[in-house]
């Protein structure tokens, strides 16, 4: 099989389940792992905040992260497919108390006129306030979109101008570094608080970072260690983060260029390829995933109409041009 479903779905190879094996560890509720404090730290500085967290996932870490920036009872502004809104199971309103309302953007776009129409930080008594706006970059549901660096600019002079708080959703940042050539710190530089994965395109099994204020990170800490997500030796996991910095990320072109070759096989535009990610339209998108599965070939459903292709760490160039084969045929 062919799993073009999600970049979650790759296995840690053996060079990375090595340096696993062999990772120095402590007990990290202590802060005395030194893997996990070295990963923290070297990510922190990489996209140039004071401090980092890791955590078990990405929607742990924009949960402490959105925390940090919105309090209860506030909202935070989003796109109306953005992860936290669709794909968290509402965490930020049923654990704290946080609500939000969206603009809407076919990719998942900035759009600094919706934002501006939104906003609303203090309206008096009656209306909640706007505490921060949450962005993606890549954005998923929006097919692996990259945000304009000018639309980011423009986005914290907005922020600035308000008041408010800037949340960047970063599961995919090094796509977009990959697809931009931005350095890493501009592509954070808007943003108060960010969440990355390790655990998407860059193949690690599991782990997530909160980069922020050396004050934000300290209180994520604890909210990280109140819900029940302290971790002992965790340094087995920053590892397999360390290792996929080391290796994976100038890769992430190769899983670029499958992209925009399943895209052109199936007649949609290579040029709207930004990343990894193909949002496809199809009539029957059950169809789809059905005839593709039977022909060896997993594709994931977004819509009725239409189905999500992620290549990654385990689907090769062959791998790309076998599932544009089958695709191509069905679609
Ligand atoms: C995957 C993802 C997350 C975090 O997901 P987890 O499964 O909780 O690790 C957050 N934001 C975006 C955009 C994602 O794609």
């Amino acid at each position: 099989m062919i799993d073009l479903r999600s970049d979650t779905v790759t296995r840690p190879t053996p060079q990375m389940r090595a340096a696993m094996a062999s990772a120095d560890v402590g007990d990290d509720v202590y802060g005395e792992d030194p893997t996990v404090l070295a990963l923290q730290e070297r990510v922190a500085d990489m996209f140039g905040f004071e401090a980092a967290l890791l955590t078990v996932t990405g929607s742990l870490a924009n949960l402490l992260a959105v925390r940090s920036v919105v309090p209860t009872g506030a909202e935070v502004l989003c796109e109306s497919s953005a992860h936290i809104a669709r794909a968290e199971l509402g965490a930020h309103a049923t654990i704290f108390g946080i609500t939000s309302r969206t603009w809407t953007d076919p990719h998942g776009r900035i759009d600094i006129g919706q934002i501006e129409a939104l906003v609303a930080p203090d309206l008096g008594p009656y209306l909640v306030a706007t505490a921060a706006v949450s962005i993606e970059n890549t954005h998923n549901f929006g097919g692996g979109t990259v945000q304009a660096i000018g639309d980011l600019q423009r986005l914290r002079a907005l922020a600035d101008g308000c008041g408010i708080a800037v949340h960047l959703d970063g599961a995919r940042i090094w796509n977009a570094q990959v697809a931009t050539g931005q350095p890493w710190r501009d592509l954070a530089a808007g943003s108060d608080v960010m969440a990355v994965c390790l655990s998407k395109g860059l193949g690690a099994p599991v782990g997530s970072l909160v980069l922020g204020s050396a004050a934000m990170i300290a209180e994520a800490r604890i909210w990280r260690k109140r819900l029940g997500a302290g971790w002992r030796q965790a340094g087995v996991i920053a590892a397999a983060g360390w290792y996929a910095l080391d290796h994976h990320v100038e890769r992430l072109a190769d899983d670029h260029a499958n992209a925009r070759l399943l895209a052109e096989a199936c007649g949609a535009a290579p040029e709207a390829v930004d990343t990894n990610i193909v949002a496809l339209s199809v009539p029957d998108a059950p169809a789809v995933v059905r005839r593709a599965r039977e022909d060896g070939v997993l594709v994931g459903v977004v819509g009725t109409r239409t189905v999500r292709l992620v290549t990654h760490l385990d689907v090769s160039a062959t791998d790309a041009r076998r599932a544009a084969e089958v695709l191509a045929r069905i679609v």
